[in-house]
């Protein structure tokens, strides 16, 4: 699995200039996963919202702070990305030693870390951020990385008991998170994907997952001339976008998290048509 997604980084670090950069990135944290396994989740003794598989409104684990994830796995996988961070010469180099050091003497300050993270908390986690001296949004990145087998296995454990196609909403099914890609799959049915913990699930291509708008006037897409299958659909109500692949244009994609990272070329166009 991980050899698939070290051959997917190094096909698309080929294939997209702008996003190059930080896929070049990516893959010093892609090596670190390679051996990474986190615990089998037992369902059982999870609270898991008995709503959701009555087609009711709520998405299977009530609060981002019930999903069970096997945070111990996802911090020897932090304390792994700083301890080689460090030795790369970075411009905030001294702000990823404080982060190492930091994480390495406080248990609970990387769990608090990982509650502000899930939970969305911006305020604390610019303030944990200020604490080692980093910008808040690599501390996010790191962190949220550092999730991604967990939130993998997570997917895996829940597969047989999450019911996407009764979903209708513009939030994640499994966590409650909004959306940071749509993709059309062979079939021309839209879908969402998770920004938190990767899951995708069906939606209608001409809706807002955001405001939920439906009025086509209000609503837009914009396409990358000569680049089939990529485009950003955005809303002029709530004046928010989403990048979007036609998966029917390519011979083959990327986890999603990764063509998020491959596709910043669609967020420069965005932000130079006004949207966030
Ligand atoms: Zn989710
Ligand atoms: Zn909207």
């Amino acid at each position: 699995m991980n050899e698939e997604l070290l051959r997917h980084i190094d096909r698309l670090i080929a294939q997209r200039p702008a996003s190059r950069s930080a896929l070049i990135r990516y893959r010093i944290l892609a090596c670190l996963m390679q051996d990474i396994k986190p615990k089998t989740i037992s369902l059982s003794e999870q609270k898991i919202h008995r709503g959701m598989r009555n087609k009711e409104d709520f998405p299977l684990f009530a609060g981002q702070q019930d999903l069970p994830l096997d945070y111990e796995t996802a911090e020897t996988l932090l304390k792994r990305f700083l301890e080689t961070l460090r030795r790369t010469g970075r411009k905030d180099e001294d702000g990823i030693k404080k982060f190492a050091q930091k994480a390495g003497q406080d248990h609970c300050w990387v769990r608090e870390l990982y509650g502000a993270v899930l939970g969305k908390d911006n305020t604390r986690l610019t303030t944990m951020a200020a604490e080692v001296d980093l910008d808040p949004s690599v501390l996010l990145f790191l962190t949220k990385v550092s999730l991604r087998p967990c939130f993998q296995a997570l997917r895996e454990a829940v597969k047989e008991i999450l019911n996407k196609s009764a979903w209708g909403h513009g939030i994640c099914p499994l966590c409650g998170s909004p959306p940071d890609m749509a993709f059309l799959a062979a079939t021309g049915r839209g879908f969402l994907h998770c920004s938190l913990c990767g899951e995708a699930w069906p939606y209608p291509r001409i809706k807002c997952p955001f405001c939920e708008n439906e009025d086509r006037r209000n609503l837009g897409f914009l396409g990358v001339e000569g680049e089939e299958g990529f485009g950003v659909y955005f809303c002029r109500k709530c004046l928010c976008y989403l990048k979007t692949l036609d998966m029917r244009a390519f011979e083959e994609t990327a986890p999603f998290d990764i063509e998020y990272l491959a596709t910043l070329h669609l967020d420069i166009l965005a932000a130079e048509k006004g949207f966030e």
